[in-house]
């Protein structure tokens, strides 16, 4: 998949102070905007990667300003937790995890919709 990491993003700097958390992935179009966490951290976290992977193609399937308003529209309808578009990159986040404990899938489930009427999500130190 074609996509792009940005560190320190101030995109999701401002993100990350709105919501008062450690470390914030916010997807726009093809790029995560991290901050809080480097590159190689985030990486190495299978299931928050592909938790961002499937954003960015939710973005490629709408396209931008779409998605950006079909995120928002079902936030405000059913609110973060259950947006449609956060419950399928928290199934895609888990399913490398498959064959492992149910204590890894709690992790993998760990990144959470961050509250803003955006794609951006939050992993909390455990
Ligand atoms: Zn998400």
């Amino acid at each position: 998949m074609d996509y792009k990491i940005v560190e320190r993003s101030l995109f999701a700097r401002i993100a990350r102070m709105v919501l008062k958390s450690p470390n914030v992935a916010m997807v726009l179009g093809k790029s995560i905007h991290l901050s809080g966490v480097d590159r190689q951290t985030f990486l190495d976290d299978k299931g928050w990667f592909e938790h961002e992977l499937c954003h960015i193609r939710q973005f490629q399937e709408h396209g931008f300003f779409r998605f950006l308003w079909l995120y928002l529209k079902e936030s405000y309808r059913v609110g973060y937790y259950n947006n449609k578009f956060e419950v399928e990159a928290r199934e895609a986040g888990m399913k490398h995890k498959r064959f492992f404990s149910e204590q890894l899938k709690k992790e993998a489930g760990a990144v959470k919709p961050s509250g803003l009427p955006l794609p951006a999500d939050v992993k909390k130190e455990a």
